[in-house]
């Protein structure tokens, strides 16, 4: 079965973000990344470059940064008070430190994320780009398996492993 709209794609890859760089994100064959085609689950020239394939196929493709988290933001760098980080008054200090990934809202309590990118005295400089922002992705692999997806997982529009329906 190719992978299309509609099926259950797994593959095992690596991203790297130079052509033979570190390896910056990866899944192994054994606990392959799963994703339900054409659902957006998935960058889309990811998925286009996945088109197609079957099981067994390897694949080597390169993604844009516009093809894929798109450009790095300076105006994304932000400067916030440690206080923004308290609970019950006191601040976190030990969620404070650099590179630490951290839980934000936005004006409409909307959840996001950011990264510590510097700290001085009573700030906190925090990166709202996401880690691959600014980045060309290189991404090398083989797809594991591809299978029809089950009715229910289209209407959900994700992946049910093993049947596992408890994440509802
Ligand atoms: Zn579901």
């Amino acid at each position: 079965m190719k992978a299309a709209p509609d099926t259950v794609v797994r593959i095992a890859y690596e991203l790297r973000t130079e052509p033979e760089g570190q390896v910056m994100d990866s899944a192994a064959k054994d606990s392959p990344l799963s994703f339900l085609f054409g659902h957006n689950n998935v960058l889309d020239m990811f998925e286009k470059n996945l088109e197609g394939l079957i099981a067994g196929n390897q694949f080597n493709f390169v993604l844009t940064p516009e093809q894929g988290y798109g450009a790095y933001e300076e105006e994304a760098v932000i400067l916030l008070d440690k206080s923004v980080f308290s609970h019950e008054g006191a601040v976190m200090e030990d969620m404070l430190f650099v590179g630490n990934i951290v839980p934000l809202q936005d004006q409409h309590g909307n959840p996001f994320q950011g990264r510590i990118v510097n700290l001085q005295d009573d700030k906190v400089t925090v990166d709202l780009n996401h880690p691959f922002a600014g980045k060309t992705l290189y991404f090398s692999g083989e797809v594991v398996e591809v299978r029809e997806a089950h009715p229910v997982e289209i209407e959900h529009g994700h992946v049910h492993e093993h049947g596992d329906h408890s994440h509802h």
